[in-house]
């Protein structure tokens, strides 16, 4: 029932093993639309290729788990800025080569945070906006 999306395989200059999901295409864009309120409005932005470490993203499971699901969003809506701490700390860990945040979105957590469902633990989230943050990965979908 969860639709695929494509994924490229590439090597980055430095010789890691990477996906790129065409999420700038509109077929991608056809698929990663969004299911609810706030994933429609983060998809309607203008969106970007994304980078992922060889193997993490896999399109199947990333359309059914909502925080898989936001995080390819938050990635390809957000931008980049200084890594957060998660990020900085344990590089090479998330799904995503760097660090992107949409403002306003998620309380700002970055897509790697979110990806592993720590989107209120991500330093680029306001303490106060972290309550809110969790709500669209409250989908019991085991791992
Ligand atoms: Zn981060
Ligand atoms: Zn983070």
């Amino acid at each position: 029932m969860a639709k695929k999306f494509p994924i490229l395989q590439a090597t980055t200059p430095e010789g890691v093993a990477i996906d790129i999901i065409e999420c700038s295409k509109p077929r991608v864009k056809r698929i990663l639309k969004g299911n609810n309120a706030v994933q429609k409005l983060l998809a309607s932005l203008p969106a970007k290729d994304i980078q992922a470490y060889r193997g993490r993203v896999k399109p199947k499971k990333t359309c059914k788990r909502p925080s898989y699901y936001n995080a390819v969003l938050i990635q390809s809506r957000g931008t980049l800025g200084q890594p957060c701490d998660w990020c900085a700390s344990k590089p090479n860990n998330g799904p995503f080569l760097d660090c992107r945040s949409a403002s306003g979105f998620f309380g700002g957590s970055c897509a790697n945070c979110k990806w592993r469902d720590r989107a209120s633990k991500c330093s680029h989230v306001e303490p106060k906006k972290a309550k809110v943050d969790e709500t669209s990965a409250v989908d019991k979908d085991k791992e």
